[in-house]
C-alpha cells in the first residue's frame, strides 16, 4: 500500500485538509504550515567519565497569537526537526482546542536517558536551557515534561532559568514538582483527561464502560495514570506495554501492582498470571478501548485492518497515519484525535501557570473539577463541529483548533 508517512507529512496533510473545510485564506495556510522559528543547538556536557558528550538539541515554535509557545521536551535518541515541528504544529491545534491562552511549541534532545546517570541528564537539561534561554520565558516559551523527561527535568530546567535570570521564575516551565510551584493533579492530568474524553465518547456511541476491556500501548506517565483513571471508572486493563514488549491478562491486571513490577524489573513482561505480547500485538487486541500512549506511527495502513477496538483514543501524540485514520472510520471505529484526547497535560499546565503568575496553590480537587470542565467543553465543541460536517472526530477537532488560531491571525493583522 502506498503509505510511508513521516509525523511532519501527516501534520501537513492535516492542515491542508482542515484549511480546505475551513476556506482558509490561502496566505494564513502558508503561514501556520511553517513554523515562526526553529532553533538548533549543540550541547556540549562533561560526562562523568570525564569524557565530552555532545549532544543534538532542538526547539521548535510553531505559532503564539494565541499567547505564549507552551509545549513538551522530550529525550529520545533520534529525535529530528521534521518530528519536533509536527509535534509543534499539534500543539498550537491542542491549546485552541482547549481553549487556552497558549501557542504551540515542541522541544528535544537526541539523547538515550537510560545510557546517562542522573547528573549527566542534569548537565544536559542546563546546557541545553542555557543555549535556549533567550526564547524562553513565562510570557515567551513555557517548556513541560514530554516522553523521558518529568517533574525533575522541570526543575533543573525552572532553575537554569532562575539562575540566569537572578530571581525565581517559576512560571517559566510547567509539571514541575508541587513543592516548587507544580500543581496538584499536573502528573496525572493527561492520563485522567484522555478517560474524561473515553467517557463522553462511551456515552455518545453507546459503550458500555462497565468491565470494558481497555488495551493501552506505553506504561509512562500517560499510559499509567490513564490506566488509573479507566479502572477507577470500572473498566478493566487488559493489556499494557512498554518498549520491551507488552502483557495481556482478559481477567484485567491492577495498574499500581504493575508499576511496582515494573520499577523492580525495567520491563512489564513476566508479570503474574500475564501472557507476554508484542507491542504489535496489543494494538489488535480485541478489546473496547485501546489507547496508544507510547510513540507516533503506530497505527497504520499495515495494521488498520486488524484493529479491533470499538475505541480508540490517542493519548500519544501522532499514533495513527493519515490512511489509518480514514480505515478506522470506515470501520465504524470512534477515534478521539490526540488534540482533543491528551489535552489534560496542558489544560493543568494552564492551571500550574496561573497558579505561579498569582502565587497561588489551588487544591486537587479545584484542579480536577476544572479539568473535567475544561475537557467536556472542548469534547462537545469537536463533537459540535464534526456532527455539522458530517466527519470523523479528528476532522472536527483540526477545524476547530486551526479556525481559531486562524481567526486570531485575522484580527492582529500582520506587522509591520
Ligand atoms: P514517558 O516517557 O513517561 O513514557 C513513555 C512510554 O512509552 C514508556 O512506557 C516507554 O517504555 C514506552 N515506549 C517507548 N518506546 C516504545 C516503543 N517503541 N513501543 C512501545 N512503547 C514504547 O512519556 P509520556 O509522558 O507518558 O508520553 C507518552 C506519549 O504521550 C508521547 O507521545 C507524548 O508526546 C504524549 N503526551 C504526553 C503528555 C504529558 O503530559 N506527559 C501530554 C500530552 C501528550
Amino acid at each position: 500500500m502506498a503509505e510511508e508517512h513521516t509525523p511532519l507529512s501527516v501534520a501537513q496533510t492535516q492542515l491542508k485538509l482542515a484549511a480546505k473545510k475551513l476556506k482558509l485564506d490561502s496566505g494564513i495556510y502558508k503561514m501556520l504550515s511553517k513554523p515562526k522559528r526553529s532553533i538548533l543547538v549543540s550541547i556540549d556536557v562533561r560526562l562523568d567519565n570525564g569524557a565530552i558528550g555532545v549532544f543534538n538539541g532542538v526547539r521548535v515554535q510553531h505559532w503564539d497569537v494565541r499567547g505564549p509557545f507552551k509545549g513538551g521536551i522530550r529525550y529520545y535518541p533520534s529525535i529530528t526537526l521534521d518530528e519536533v515541528t509536527a509535534l509543534s504544529m499539534l500543539m498550537t491545534w491542542k491549546c485552541a482546542v482547549a481553549d487556552i491562552p497558549f501557542g504551540g511549541a515542541k522541544g528535544g534532545v537526541c539523547v538515550d536517558t537510560k545510557k546517562m546517570s542522573k547528573t549527566e541528564l542534569e548537565r544536559v537539561t542546563r546546557r541545553y536551557v542555557s543555549l535556549i534561554v533567550d526564547y524562553l520565558g513565562p510570557h515567551r516559551d513555557i517548556p513541560a515534561p514530554d516522553m523521558y523527561t518529568d517533574a525533575q527535568t522541570m526543575a533543573w530546567i525552572m532553575d537554569t532559568y532562575s539562575q540566569l535570570k537572578g530571581y525565581s521564575v517559576p512560571e517559566s516551565v510547567t509539571g514541575k514538582p508541587v513543592e516548587i510551584g507544580g500543581s496538584e493533579g499536573r502528573t496525572e492530568a493527561t492520563g485522567r483527561g484522555v478517560i474524561h474524553c473515553v467517557k463522553q465518547a462511551a456515552a455518545n456511541n453507546s459503550v458500555k464502560l462497565k468491565n470494558a476491556a481497555v488495551a493501552i500501548q506505553g506504561f509512562g506517565n500517560v499510559g499509567y495514570h490513564a490506566a488509573v483513571a479507566a479502572q477507577e471508572i470500572g473498566c478493566k486493563v487488559v493489556a499494557v506495554s512498554d518498549s520491551t514488549g507488552g502483557i495481556y491478562c482478559a481477567d484485567g491486571l491492577n495498574p499500581a501492582d504493575v508499576l511496582v513490577h515494573k520499577e523492580k524489573n525495567k520491563s512489564v513482561q513476566n508479570y503474574k498470571d500475564c501472557k507476554n505480547i508484542t507491542n504489535e500485538e496489543l494494538l489488535e487486541l480485541p478489546c473496547d478501548v485501546l489507547i496508544p500512549a507510547a510513540m507516533g506511527n503506530q497505527i497504520t495502513c499495515n495494521n488498520a485492518d486488524r484493529i479491533k477496538a470499538k475505541m480508540v483514543a490517542e493519548a500519544a501524540n501522532g499514533p495513527t497515519t493519515t490512511e489509518a485514520d480514514k480505515a478506522l472510520y470506515e470501520k465504524g471505529i470512534c477515534l478521539i484525535p490526540d488534540i482533543l484526547a491528551n489535552s489534560g497535560g496542558v489544560t493543568v499546565s494552564y492551571f500550574e501557570w496561573v497558579q505561579n503568575l498569582t502565587r497561588e496553590q489551588w487544591p486537587l480537587e479545584k484542579v480536577n473539577r476544572k479539568l473535567e470542565t475544561k475537557m467536556t467543553k472542548a469534547f462537545n465543541d469537536v463533537v459540535a463541529i464534526s456532527e455539522k460536517e458530517e466527519s470523523d472526530l479528528r476532522t472536527g477537532a483540526l477545524m476547530l483548533g486551526v479556525g481559531r488560531v486562524a481567526n486570531a491571525i485575522k484580527v492582529l493583522g500582520l506587522w509591520p
